[in-house]
């Protein structure tokens, strides 16, 4: 039998979950500065939280200058607004939009990209096929700032179609990036049990609509 390999976190989702806790209402200087140093060791996703974005031939950051946690406080409420679909159990018509709309206000200039496929292409990825090979087109935005840069992840998830890992946590209301789209609690917390208890405390005849979607 063949075993499915668990899928991978995206790590710039990750990223983006670690910077929306780490400079939500309340967040103190202190929390600020841990998640800089925790993020700033990340080679990938590091550089979107700073401004100077050059690197030693290691991949080490050169005098990084970082912005200061009242301009992330001003992208985070941004952003947070344009996440609203994560924190309603409503049906809504259009979940995406204000992101779309956000997106679209920004101008972002994009960098196209077509490289042979190597390996095996993701679920609806776009094929071409010629001199002998498969080809497949990237499209990213391409970022001059923070903000811009943070919209950039929030842009690429939603065209390639991993958004759905950023989630909410239904007990704390963190930011998860998760493997499993229908996850909505943090790991290795009582956030769950939190949770359900109260859901069962409310209503404890009922099944809880909430514990046959989203019990995991
Ligand atoms: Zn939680």
């Amino acid at each position: 039998m063949r075993v499915r390999k668990p899928r991978r976190i995206n790590e710039y989702l990750e990223g983006l979950a670690d910077f929306l806790n780490s400079t939500a209402p309340g967040a103190t200087e202190k929390q600020w500065d841990s998640f800089c140093r925790r993020i700033k060791k990340h080679p990938t996703v590091g550089s979107y939280f700073f401004r100077s974005c050059d690197r030693d031939e290691s991949g080490r950051f050169i005098n990084p200058e970082r912005i200061s946690l009242g301009e992330a406080r001003n992208i985070r409420a941004e952003i947070h607004d344009d996440l609203a679909y994560l924190r309603t159990t409503e049906e809504l018509n259009m979940p995406y939009g204000p992101l779309a709309a956000s997106l679209t206000a920004l101008r972002l200039p994009m960098l196209y990209q077509c490289n042979s496929l190597k390996g095996k292409p993701r679920p609806g990825q776009a094929i071409l096929r010629s001199h002998g090979k498969r080809w497949v087109t990237k499209a990213q935005p391409i970022a001059e700032n923070t903000r811009e840069q943070l919209y950039g992840i929030l842009a690429t998830a939603l065209i390639e179609g991993s958004l759905n890992r950023l989630q909410v946590c239904l007990w704390c209301g963190k930011y998860l990036a998760v493997k499993d789209r229908k996850r909505r609690f943090c790991p290795d917390t009582s956030c769950k049990d939190n949770y359900f208890n109260r859901e069962k405390k409310e209503s404890p005849n009922l099944t809880p609509r909430a514990s046959r979607v989203h019990r995991k």
